[in-house]
Formats: structure tokens, C-alpha cells, sequence
């Protein structure tokens, strides 16, 4: 899943499940569906999967304070072992989302005890000439804008 999340910075956190944890990356461009673009895409803490349902305002003061939207949901499928992919810096993987699809890949930038990684589009069916994402402003989940979310509070 991804969440949009617009907080000191605005960025999109893209989440994958794996052994019970949300494994989770902070994407400050966003994902692009352009494969000559390569988004970083820095690892952060495991969230749990209850955060996954969260939308709203995180209030002034606690950690990520601001605006939160469902972005994109769906399913997830590695194309190699994903554990192994993510201790050895490469995973290659499929997106069912419903935003996101087709391949995907993460690949661990060195030095590797810092925590930066590309996101990158494979070339397939649903690559685009162009980042593509600037058209979904809207909740996956309850259709609202970012600012509709912000206001709701
Ligand atoms: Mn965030």
C-alpha cells in the first residue's frame, strides 16, 4: 500500500508486506511509472498493518504530524525470495494495486548500512513515458483530496 503523507515534507510512503510487518519506504518524489526515472526511496521503520487503514490528520507535536490519504492498496508478489532480496539490496517484485502495477524493483544504494534505495519501474505494459502520478489526488479509499482530508479533521 501507499500512503500519501504530507508532513514537514511531502512524500509518498510505499509499504510492502512481509512477515507480518508493513516493511516501509519514504519516497520524497513519489513512484514513477517511468523507468529512466529512479526514485529514492529511503527504508524507515517496519509500521504495523493497522496503520494501512489510516487516513487522516496526525496531530501537531507527534511523529509524521500532518495529512495522511490511502493512496494506492492492493496486492504484492516478489519474484525472488523477498527476504533474501532485502537483506542482499536487490528485490524485483509485481504490483497489483490499484494505481501501481506490473514490475517493480528496489535496489539498496551503498554505502549499505544507510538506508537509501531506488524504486524503479520495469520496463512492461504499464510503463509510462512520463511519472504518471500527478493525476491520482484522490483517496483510494474515500475519494478525498488531500486538502478535503486536512479539513475533516
Ligand atoms: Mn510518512
Amino acid at each position: 500500500m501507499v500512503h500519501h503523507h504530507i508532513a514537514s515534507r511531502d512524500h509518498y510512503d510505499f509499504r510492502l508486506e512481509l512477515n507480518g510487518v508493513m516493511i516501509s519506504f519514504a519516497i520524497p518524489k513519489g513512484p514513477s511509472l517511468n523507468p529512466t526515472d529512479k526514485r529514492l526511496a529511503v527504508q524507515v521503520e517496519d509500521h504495523q498493518l493497522d496503520f494501512n487503514n489510516f487516513e487522516g490528520v496526525i496531530p501537531e507535536g507527534q511523529y509524521g504530524a500532518g495529512t495522511v490519504m490511502i493512496w494506492d492498496e492492493g496486492t504484492w508478489e516478489p519474484l525472488t525470495n523477498a527476504q533474501e532480496g532485502l537483506a542482499k539490496g536487490r528485490l524485483k517484485f509485481v504490483l497489483h494495486g490499484l494505481r501501481l502495477k506490473g514490475e517493480w524493483t528496489l535496489v539498496h544504494l551503498k554505502p549499505l548500512d544507510k538506508n537509501n534505495w531506488l524504486l524503479i519501474k520495469e520496463k512492461d505494459v504499464f510503463a509510462l513515458d512520463e511519472a504518471g502520478i500527478d493525476k491520482f489526488i484522490t483517496s483510494v479509499k474515500t475519494g478525498r483530496t488531500m486538502d478535503e482530508i486536512t479539513l475533516a479533521k
